[in-house]
Parts: C-alpha cells; structure tokens; sequence
C-alpha cells in the first residue's frame, strides 16, 4: 500500500487538531472540514487546507459521507481519519472510502460491522474462551420468556440495546414487578436512538468496573495489547475520570486481560487501533463488553505510559506496515490521568451548559497535556458534544499524578460556562478514589453538589477584573450618555462569569 501524503480528518475539534499535529510531525499533509459553525475553529486554522462541507448540524455537515469523498477526490487527498464519534464506527463510510480507492485509517467494514453490534460481537468472540457476563446470547422479544431468563440469571438484570453505544438504551431492572416497563423504555430508546430495537439481557455485575485494554494490531496478523485503562467514574454510564494502569489489577490479570483482549480482535480479524472493554467485578472476575473499533477519548493516557503515538501507528498500520513492536517490547512506565473537561454543570446534574468562554487559561508545566480545541473568547457550539478539553497529567506514582491534577485543576481558568473542573477534584480528593476502591456507582454514591468547592482564585481573578474595568470606566469624563451606576458592558459580560461562585 503507498504512504499517506495527504490526509483529510473527518472530525472537528480537539480529535481533529490531535490527529494532525501527529500527521504534520510525519510530514503529511493535512486537510480539515468543517460545518458552517466550525468556521474560526481551531482545527480549521491549524490544518494546511480546509473546507466547509456544510451547515451546523452534523447529519448536513460532518456526516455527509459523499460531500467528504469528493473533497478527498478534488484536493488529491490519500488517506481519512475519522477520530472518534461522527463517521468512525461507520462500516458504510469506512467501505465508501475504500471504493473511492482512499484509505480508511482503522479497521475493514467487516471488523466494524461486527463489533457495532453488541450481540454480533458476542456470536464473534464465542469460539475463544472470552468470559462473558451471564445473558441471552441473542435479541430477546418475548417477554414471558425473557422474564423466565432474567430469573433465572438472578436480579438485578440489565436491559441492553444491540446498537447500543454512548450509555444508552440501558435499563436497570431490579425485580420481575417493574420489567415490562423497564423493557418497553429500552425498546423505545434503542429505536429513537440507533433505530434497531433489538434488546437483549444480561446480569447487572454489583460493583462493578469499566477496564478497557488498548489494541493494536496491523494487516499482517500481528496483534498486540497496550495494557488497560480504568474507567470507572462515570456519569449516566459515560466516562469522565480515566487512568492507566488500574489501581487495582495485579499483574497477572493484567495479562489475563490483554490476551483476552488480543483475541477479541482476533476474532474479528481486527487491524488499527481498537479497544476491548471488560466489567470487572469486586472480586477481579472480568468479562467482556463490547469492541470499539476506533481511537478512544481517552486514548492520551495509554501514549503517556508506554510512549507509544496511537495516532502514528494507525497511520503506518494504514499504510501496511507490520508493528515495530511485539508484545514483550511494550512497557508501562509511571502513572497518566485523564479528566474531561465537559461544559456542563455538576451541580445540576451534569447537564450541558454551552456558553463563551469568557476566560480561558490552560494549565502547563511538567507532565501536563491538555488535548483541547479552544481559545478565549470562542463560544462552544450547541450541536456538537460539549467536551472543552481533556486535561492529562503524568507522573512516576499514581499519588503524584492525582496531585498534579489537583494543581492543574486549580490552575485552569475557565468562566462563561460550568465545568467538570470543579468535580474532578472532588474526585481526586476523595478517599474512594485515592484508595483505588471504587466503582461505576462513584458518582451516585459519594457525589451531591453541595460537595462542590469552586476552584480558588479564579472568582477572585474575574472579581478583580471586573472591578478594575468598573473602576477604569467610571474614571473617565462622562462622554455624552451617562452610564450612571450600570456597569460598563465589559464588566456586565464578565459579572456572567462569577456563576461559578
Ligand atoms: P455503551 O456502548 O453504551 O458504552 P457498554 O456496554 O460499553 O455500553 O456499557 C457502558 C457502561 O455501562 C459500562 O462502563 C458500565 O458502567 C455499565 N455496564 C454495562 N454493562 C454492565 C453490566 N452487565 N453490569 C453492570 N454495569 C454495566
């Protein structure tokens, strides 16, 4: 296959600058798009060429599959990089791709169509002895039946989508007395969100733990794992903590895991870069979940411990080189910690709170990444996912990562909008996390809003800003107009940002 000298990246965003900055370190060209409310975005400055293939919703912009083709085709690019979320896990668009004699970076549309389904992927993985969590093996409609099975399993069960994907069209169902209703709303969702209603059920693990192994495997046959990241605190089944390694794995599940995990994508004749994720119960007993075929979120903190660039294997994996590494080259190194930088408001239940970001200072110095595609000033958009930035801190032990992430915290400053920055350290205070005994149900458990405490200094910042462009104005000989005690609009636009308080 020929080397990639131009690559176009299907996404927006702080995926899209992260891909290319590796592109450009391995002097490729690089090609963004994006939707008419992307214009000034910072992905869109940083590549070589961009173009806007069309309005602010994604399904007239980022999705639009024969738009990105034809740019492909008119600029002479060679290669596509979906990122994650949009087009990545689109076994049409990754075949599209191929048949407009492009290459897709990631995996075959078989590989994607398989794992895109939860039950496909289950059938997939049965002949290599994956530990699975009890459930039926195949969509369920018959409730009688259904009923009889989750009995049998043992409540509470756990009703999922097929399609499933981002934490929805998941029920709990805690006893036979509230299934039907349990099932029609998995039912309901499952179709209103992915548009197949194919549920079926599996035993809901107690204490549970998301642990997800990194794979990487090229088109020769070679595949490795990148040992596990731990995703446990999580709200509304979605991750905002993450690290590497686990607190709690041992070394010899660890292995159990990644070769779990390698022949997951065995199984699926997996190339690229994918990740297997498992539930791991109290007593350290796993069992799989689901493959996502594409490049994680959360995929820095897995680059930081073994120093691999995921992005430029996938580029060389794309380009039908074997891996330069086999597994007993691969080591972990020190202790990474991811948290994600939502705008939405934790005390109010995590729910979105887009805005401009009136303020916005990036925490730097040693071990500190911040994977981000925003600068002061810019607003985030209502159409897209509100993530603002993923904050990144690197150290020896796990002790010192949680402290840098308290100090990199505490140095960000963001106002205009509420959040995550405020939970994350809750999180890294807390005693459930610093102990490593915690679990999917963190959140619910420990968290109530009033544990909130607003990072220090900022409000102080803004209060001072304010108050000096008050001071500043009122100084001036009144020109015309007399702004009597109103503050100047500055000041006003900043008071905005004092909500945080
Ligand atoms: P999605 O594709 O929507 O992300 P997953 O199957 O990956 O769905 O599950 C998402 C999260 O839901 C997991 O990280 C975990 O917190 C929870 N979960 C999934 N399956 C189970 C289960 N059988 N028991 C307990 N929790 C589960």
């Amino acid at each position: 296959m020929p080397a990639i000298n131009k690559l176009l990246v299907a996404n927006r965003g702080e995926i899209a600058l992260r891909i290319m900055r590796t592109a450009r370190e391995m002097g490729i060209k690089t090609v963004a798009i994006f939707s008419e409310a992307d214009r000034n975005a910072l992905h869109v400055r940083f590549a070589d060429e961009a173009v806007c293939v069309g309005p602010a919703p994604s399904a007239e912009s980022y999705l639009k599959i024969d738009t990105i083709i034809d740019v492909c085709k008119r600029l002479d690019v060679d290669a596509i990089h979906p990122g994650y979320g949009f087009l990545s896990e689109n076994a049409g668009f990754a075949r599209a791709v191929r048949q407009a004699g492009l290459i897709f970076i990631g995996p075959s549309p078989e590989s994607i169509e398989i794992m895109g389904s939860k039950l496909a992927a289950k059938a997939a993985v049965s002949n290599y002895a994956i530990p699975m969590v009890p459930g039926t093996p195949s969509a369920v409609t018959d409730r009688a039946e259904a009923k009889r099975i989750s009995a049998q399993i043992g409540y509470p069960v756990l009703i999922k989508a097929s399609a499933g994907g981002g934490g929805k069209g998941m029920r709990v169902v805690e006893n036979d007395d509230e299934f039907d209703e349990q099932m029609d709303r998995a039912v309901s969702e499952a179709i209103s969100s992915f548009g197949d209603g194919s549920v079926f059920i599996e035993k809901y693990v107690t204490s549970p733990r998301h642990v997800e192994i990194q794979v990487l495997g090229d088109q020769h046959g070679n595949i490795v794992h990148l040992f596990e990241r731990e995703c446990s605190i999580q709200r509304r089944h979605q991750k905002v903590v993450e690290e590497a390694p686990s607190a709690m794995l041992t070394p010899e599940i660890r292995e159990e895991m990644g070769n779990a995990a390698v022949n997951v994508a065995r199984a699926c004749g997996y190339y690229g870069a994918g990740t297997v994720e498992f539930i791991v119960n109290d007593a350290l007993d796993f069992y799989f979940l689901e493959m996502n075929t594409r490049l994680q979120v959360e995929h820095p903190v897995t680059e930081l411990i073994t120093g691999i660039d995921l992005v430029r294997e996938m580029i060389y994996i794309a380009e039908g080189k074997p891996l330069s590494f086999q597994q007993e080259d691969l080591s972990m190194t020190g202790h990474a910690i991811e948290l994600r930088v939502y705008a939405e408001d934790p005390a109010n239940n995590f729910l979105p709170d887009v805005g401009t970001l009136d303020t916005y200072i990036r925490p730097q110095g040693n071990g500190v990444r911040v994977d981000d595609g925003f600068e002061q000033g810019m607003a985030i958009p209502i159409y897209y996912d509100p993530m603002i930035a993923k904050l990144v801190t690197y150290a020896d032990t796990r002790e010192q990562a949680i402290q840098k992430m308290i100090r990199a915290i505490d140095e960000y400053r963001i106002s205009g909008v509420q959040t995550t920055l405020p939970f994350g350290r809750f999180v890294m205070e807390h005693d459930a996390f610093r102990s490593g005994q915690f679990d999917t149900g963190f959140v619910s458990k420990y968290f109530s809003p009033d544990k909130l405490t607003p990072p220090p200094n900022t409000d102080e910042a803004d209060l001072a800003a304010v108050l000096a462009a008050y001071l500043l104005e009122n100084a001036k000989p009144a020109a015309g107009v007399t702004t009597g005690n109103t503050l100047p609009t500055t000041a006003q636009s900043r008071w905005k940002t004092n909500r945080t308080s």
